[in-house]
């Protein structure tokens, strides 16, 4: 049998982050009692006049340009045709062509560290639905139109995705740069971020991509992993029999983790587009996309430049950029210890090892980025030696604890205070008579035996530096 491969596109939808709906004033996303955020032109009554929301134009195009798409200066849009009981017009005002964006893409960090391009298609807007509720006890349907006319943007890929993995991680990664732009809060169980999948097989190496499916309306990342290998598993099954893959629109069953094909009158849509007249054209100007572009925090490339040139290793900055959160912890933790090396290093050889071996996130870690900064101080200052550091590192990771009281209670932190240095230079030079005299003399070498035997004296609990100054205070006394 020929060797197939998965070929996937992905569709999201992201809610903007706006206060009001795409073409009224009714508030967005607040709970609230069924049909209690409606109007006139949310609800479709006839000769209502929808104008546009300013502020969703503002963040969808904010979207395009951190994506590296090009914002249309001038974009359409137009009526989408379809009758569905919580959509009141009777039409699903979107964007055909031009759309808003077009291009761009987002170089996915892969699992081994390297990084794979995903083209976009194109980013357009439309207004969201309303709901369906069905109640249970009349048996009878309602409908909510408190969602319909919400903002969203459609964010459409290219096939460039070839598995569940780079799927989750592509949304996980999108969905990051989106919420920390503020274009959309993203939040899941609300429905502000989801996603269509298409998939298709191909042969392994082909150019001709085979008839697809899509699955409708994903609103986990978990799910969509769980849709892609069921669809995946499915079609493949289906090749190997002989038969035809049938091009359909699929639901995801997630008890079942499968999917399942939507009633073929769902799936049944002719759109008929065109122009919606009772909207004038969107434009945007340059002098907008500029000022966009002047607000937009600086890009992981810039970012990875910057790293590099405050002294972290190519290697560092990539196991940083690798795991999602492991950059955003970083950057928290340098906010409590302002030096990148040392930083990155605890993060490269300690952190980051250990959350990958508990398959927790970074955010998901007991240990907070201030306390990796102050343990990054400790030793900075001293206080505490790389070893025990080192030593102490998986307590301090499960428990979360203050590192420089948990170095305290098991004796790692060093000794830097003066009286007890003092007293064991005193020793150690009074025991070490020929070395003192040779110190003396002037063969000032010697002095890193004399901390060695301090060292040695404490057991490891000195400070080396301070011991070595304690020890020429003791010396300095002598030779007067
Ligand atoms: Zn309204």
């Amino acid at each position: 049998m020929i060797n197939m491969e998965p070929v996937i596109g992905l569709e999201i939808h992201a809610q903007l982050n706006t206060r009001t709906k795409l073409f009224c004033s009714c508030p967005v996303g607040q709970k609230a009692e069924p049909n209690a955020h409606i109007c006139e032109i949310c609800a479709g009554q006839p000769g209502a006049l929808p104008r546009l929301n300013e502020k969703a134009v503002e963040l969808a195009a904010r979207a395009v340009v951190a994506l590296g798409g090009t914002v249309n200066a001038f974009s359409l849009f137009s009526r989408k045709n379809y009758f569905y009981p919580d959509l009141p017009n009777g039409f699903q005002t979107s964007q055909l062509d031009p759309p808003v964006g077009s291009g761009g893409g987002l170089n996915l960090a892969l699992a081994d560290g390297s990084e794979k391009f995903i083209r976009l298609n194109r980013v357009h807007m439309e207004d969201d639905a309303g709901k369906c509720v069905h109640d249970e006890k009349r048996d009878r349907t309602l409908v909510d139109l408190n969602r319909a006319g919400t903002p969203l943007i459609e964010i459409v890929t290219e096939p460039d995705l070839s598995s569940s993995r780079e799927a989750m991680d592509f949304l996980k990664q999108l969905r990051g740069l989106l919420t920390q732009l503020e274009v959309t809060r993203g939040r899941l169980e609300e429905g502000e971020f989801r996603c269509d999948v298409n998939i298709s097989l191909k042969p392994v190496g082909s150019e001709t991509l085979g008839v697809r499916t899509e699955i409708k309306n994903l609103n986990s990342f978990r799910y969509v992993g769980q849709a892609i290998d069921f669809e995946i598993r499915r079609q493949t099954a289906l090749y190997a029999a002989g038969y035809a893959i049938e091009q359909q629109t699929l639901h995801f069953d997630h008890l079942k983790a499968e999917t399942r094909p939507l009633r073929s009158k769902e799936e049944a849509h002719d759109y008929r587009y065109f122009p919606q007249p009772d909207l004038p054209p969107v434009t945007v100007s340059p002098e907008t996309v500029a000022a966009i572009k002047e607000t937009l925090p600086p890009s992981l490339e810039s970012v990875k430049e910057k790293l590099i040139a405050s002294g972290l290793t190519l290697e560092i900055v990539n196991n940083l950029t690798a795991t999602p959160g492991a950059l955003d912890y970083f950057l928290a933790a340098l906010k409590a210890h302002n030096d990148p090396k040392r930083l990155g290093t605890l993060m490269a050889e300690l952190f980051l090892p250990t959350i990958r071996s508990k398959g927790l996130a970074p955010s998901e870690a007991k240990l907070t980025p201030p306390k990796l900064g102050q343990l990054a101080q400790l030793l900075a200052e001293g206080k505490l030696g790389k070893r025990a550091a080192y030593e102490m590192f998986g307590e301090l990771f499960a428990s979360g604890e203050d590192p420089l009281t948990l170095a305290g209670a098991k004796g790692l932190t060093l000794v830097s205070d003066a009286g007890p240095l003092l007293e064991w230079a005193k020793e150690i030079v009074a025991a070490n008579p020929e070395e003192t005299k040779l110190y003396l003399g002037g063969r000032k070498k010697i002095l890193s035996f004399l901390v060695g035997q301090v060292m040695r004296r404490s057991q490891g609990a000195a400070d080396p530096k301070k011991a070595a100054q304690a020890l020429e205070t003791v010396l300095g006394a002598l030779s007067q």
